[in-house]
């Protein structure tokens, strides 16, 4: 694979985790936020990451260290003329991610490849904002990155066969998995993982069985590793509200329409683990 250099736009929770994997795949990574402070929280994490790898005997210090000496981060979007891919991993918001799309648009090569990390927006409508749309694609990483084995990859519209090429030997040269998806609202996990979470919420405000039964259920009788219930507490009350409204909205589709207890959760802001009660209560 003649690719050398990535940039990863975002040092949050995917971004640090994305910039992880590709720095131990032996990439020079240019990890980019808008301030220092994301940047050195991002590589402190990183770094305890790692260190986590040592322990486990799944890396050494050396390796360690080597990979570190491979993410150089940046707050300039000027540091990106180089890179041959760019992966963008920032705030899910479109008309941020179009902004951020353009500037990064304006500094790299034609033949870069640009792809976003988003869950939930079009990649056909993000593609849109660059001058090249066939050299855009989505690569959907899994939170945590550097534990999770799969990568979603969506073609957008106008994603050439070459760019969809290039980002399934990207995902195996990261250890990862792909999946082709097509450009529609949850792609292919979430989109059946997510109306699964609402159906398990509608058996619990139908009253037909209790919180820890429907996730004993689904655990033992579906050998998930943990129930649908327990899951939306994990993901977040208030994203799993939101992922359902951009379903029934993104489809026309009364099928996705979310649970009202679910509404009524995220109202009264018991929104899972992150407030300490959601459909468990968590100390
Ligand atoms: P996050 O809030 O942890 O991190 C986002 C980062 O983007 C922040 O550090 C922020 O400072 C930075 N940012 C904002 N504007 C920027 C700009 N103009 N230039 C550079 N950086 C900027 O968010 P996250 O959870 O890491 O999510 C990032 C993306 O990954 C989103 O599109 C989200 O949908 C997607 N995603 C998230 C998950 C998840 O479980 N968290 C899973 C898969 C995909």
């Amino acid at each position: 694979m003649n690719l050398h250099s990535i940039g990863v736009i975002g040092a949050g929770t995917m971004g640090n985790g994305i910039a992880q994997v590709c720095a131990l795949a032996g990439f020079n990574v240019t990890l980019l936020d808008i301030t220092e402070t994301a940047l050195n929280k991002a590589i402190g994490t990183i770094s305890k990451h790692l260190d986590r790898q040592i322990a486990k005997q799944a890396l050494t210090e050396q390796n360690k260290l080597a990979a570190l000496g491979r993410i150089h981060t940046s707050t300039d979007y000027s540091s990106l003329q180089k890179m041959q891919l760019v992966i963008e991993a920032a705030t899910e918001n479109l008309d941020l991610k179009v902004r951020l799309l353009q500037q990064i648009d304006k500094q790299v090569n034609v033949d870069c490849v640009i792809a976003s990390n988003t869950s939930s927006l079009s990649i056909t409508q993000l593609a849109a904002s660059v001058s090249h749309p066939e050299r855009f694609i989505g690569l959907h990483f899994f939170n945590p990155v550097p534990v999770m084995g799969l990568i979603e990859v969506i073609r957008g519209l106008q994603t050439s066969d070459a760019t969809h090429a290039q980002a399934l030997e990207m995902a195996t040269v990261l250890g990862k998995t792909a999946i082709t998806a097509g450009n529609r609202p949850g792609f292919v996990v979430n989109r059946i993982l997510v109306p699964m979470i609402n159906e398990a919420i509608l058996v619990l405000q139908e009253g037909l069985a209790s919180t820890e039964d429907i996730d004993a259920g689904m655990q033992l009788g579906c050998n998930q590793p943990i129930g649908p219930l327990a899951l939306a507490d994990l993901i977040g009350l208030d994203t799993v509200l939101a992922i359902l409204e951009a379903f029934y909205e993104g489809f026309n589709d009364s099928k996705y329409r979310p649970a009202p207890l679910l509404k009524e959760m995220v109202a009264a802001g018991y929104l899972g683990r992150k407030t300490g009660r959601g459909f468990h209560a968590y100390a």
